[in-house]
């Protein structure tokens, strides 16, 4: 027997409250925003939220679902999917319905279009849920709502109708209108403590030092975790960081350039590449320490950039110019 989503969020305490408070009461808000970086929980937490709403058993207790039922089956895409088979669901992502399903000509590439938002949403709007007990609307990346599709949403959030709840979730809330902050509740999770992305990562079949080991590297994110522990990364971001020890030390700032323009395309695995780099400065700050060399102080100062690198990153820097800024500083110092 399958255990409600909800049960599984693991610390966050915050958030378990606010919404075990809503599901428990009965009373849970029409339009919630769920919001922190990404691979925390704030997906594993819609989908219980959704779980609960749609659960042939609902029960009293803080997870509202049981979690086995054929709606709670249905309420959750399967591995490896992005959608689910509960007719209740509605899932709103870039890019995830085929353009013609959504009337369009073209893909989404860049936002979420206004076609989506009137084909999934505003259409439904009217209907009461086929099952009869809500109608659950999960809205992924919600940054990437078009100006047009936010404005669309707007009155729909403000009075979603009866049994109508939505849960917009984004890593990046500062990009959102503030028209849609203004009508969503938001419900704030913070990166996970390195020994519980340990155990999460050991759960997904890593071996449990090289787990510990990972977490610590993994800015609090499972998500970010696994990345780093794809074989294939792990060896991009070895070259990343030798290039770029050697592009600080260069002659020329032609190796920054190049380190620079890669960025733009690797902008995913970007902040694990930098965290591997303040790292690789740290250790050989701390040996130069260890051995009275002149140098520790430099290469403490350079991992510092790296270290303001990562928070210019998570602020929505651009890529290329966070790594140009971040090399070129290394190498004065
Ligand atoms: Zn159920």
């Amino acid at each position: 027997m399958s255990s409600p989503l909800l049960s599984l969020l693991r610390s966050q305490e915050t958030a378990r409250t606010i919404l075990e408070r809503a599901v428990s009461s009965g009373r849970i808000h029409h339009a919630y925003l769920f919001t922190g970086p990404d691979g925390v929980g704030k997906e594993l937490a819609a989908f219980g939220l959704a779980q609960a709403l749609l659960c042939e058993r609902r029960t009293s207790g803080a997870n509202g679902a049981c979690g086995a039922c054929s709606a709670c089956t249905r309420a959750v895409p399967r591995e490896g999917e992005r959608t689910a088979l509960h007719p209740d669901l509605v899932i709103v992502e870039r890019g995830l319905h085929a353009p013609q399903s959504i009337g369009r000509r073209t893909p989404e590439t860049q936002e979420i279009s206004i076609d989506q938002i009137r084909t999934l949403v505003l259409s439904r709007a009217a209907f009461a849920p086929h099952e009869g007990r809500a109608k659950v609307i999960i809205v992924r990346r919600a940054e990437e709502l078009s100006i047009s599709a936010a404005n669309a949403l707007l009155k729909t959030l403000e009075e979603p109708g009866q049994k109508t709840h939505f849960v917009l979730v984004s890593s990046q809330p500062e990009a959102l209108l503030p028209t849609i902050l203004s009508r969503t509740l938001a419900v704030r999770f913070a990166p996970l403590p390195d020994d519980v992305v340990a155990d999460l990562l050991a759960a997904r079949g890593i071996e449990a030092k090289r787990a510990r080991e990972i977490a610590r590297l993994a800015s609090g994110s499972v998500e970010t975790g696994e990345r780093l522990a794809d074989p294939e990364e792990s060896d991009a971001r070895e070259r990343f960081v030798e290039r770029a020890l050697d592009a600080i030390s260069a002659r020329t700032s032609a190796g920054v350039l190049a380190l620079a323009e890669e960025a733009k395309k690797d902008k995913d695995a970007l902040p694990s590449r930098i965290a591997a780099l303040a790292a690789a400065l740290a250790a050989r700050a701390a040996d130069a320490a260890a051995a009275s060399s002149t140098d520790a102080e430099a290469l403490a100062n350079r991992g510092r950039h790296a270290l303001t690198a990562l928070e210019h990153l998570a602020g929505n820097g651009a890529p290329q110019l966070v790594v140009e800024a971040m090399l070129m500083r290394m190498r004065t110092s």
